[in-house]
């Protein structure tokens, strides 16, 4: 097993739609940056380009290349899912946090995991989506900006196989309940 963190953060500013996991979140302020700004989006993406040995976004994206100008984050999750797959890697889960002191995340929260699940080709139950304040401190408290945090674990095609080989051979021995003989 491997794991990877990520981390990321944008700047608030008027004129800006606010797109956060892939969902566009009606507020009167959104995130600036040369793709679509996902900050979540962006953070689990260099989760698992950390896990994966595969450098981090900016090596992938670069925000100098035209063709990335406010291409939609959930497009570039597409393409580290394949490079994740390329390397022989299946993700195992994600584990996110989106700091913001408004607005209210929690509505939108199921959304994003099913955007990500989607995205790359895994269970909702693999994605965990979590939103916090900082209680009106630092830059995220006084609404300048948001940032996330992501945490992922990767598994080779092999180590998940094995898994799933053993879990039918001896499906038994740790099962309790089952009328299996
Ligand atoms: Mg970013």
């Amino acid at each position: 097993m491997r794991v990877g963190m990520g981390y990321d953060v944008h700047r608030l500013i008027e004129g800006r739609d606010l797109i956060i996991g892939g969902v566009n979140i009606p507020h009167t302020l959104g995130l600036l940056g040369h793709s679509d700004a996902d900050v979540l989006l962006h953070a689990i993406m260099d989760a698992l380009l950390g896990a994966a040995g595969l450098g981090d976004i900016g090596k992938h994206f670069p925000d100098t290349d035209p063709q990335y100008k406010g291409i939609s984050s959930i497009k570039l999750l597409e393409h580290v899912a394949k490079l994740i797959e390329e390397k022989g890697y299946v993700v195992e889960n994600i584990d996110a946090t989106i700091i913001a002191q408004k607005p209210k995340m929690r509505p939108h929260i199921s959304q994003m995991e099913e955007n990500i699940a989607r995205a790359l080709g895994i269970s909702t139950d693999q994605i965990n989506v979590k939103a916090t304040t900082e209680e009106g401190l630092g830059f995220t408290g006084t609404e300048a900006g948001i940032s996330s945090q992501a945490i992922c674990a990767l598994t080779t095609i092999y180590e998940s196989s094995v898994m799933v080989a053993d879990s039918e051979v001896r499906p038994c021995d740790r099962c309790q309940g089952c009328s299996r003989q």
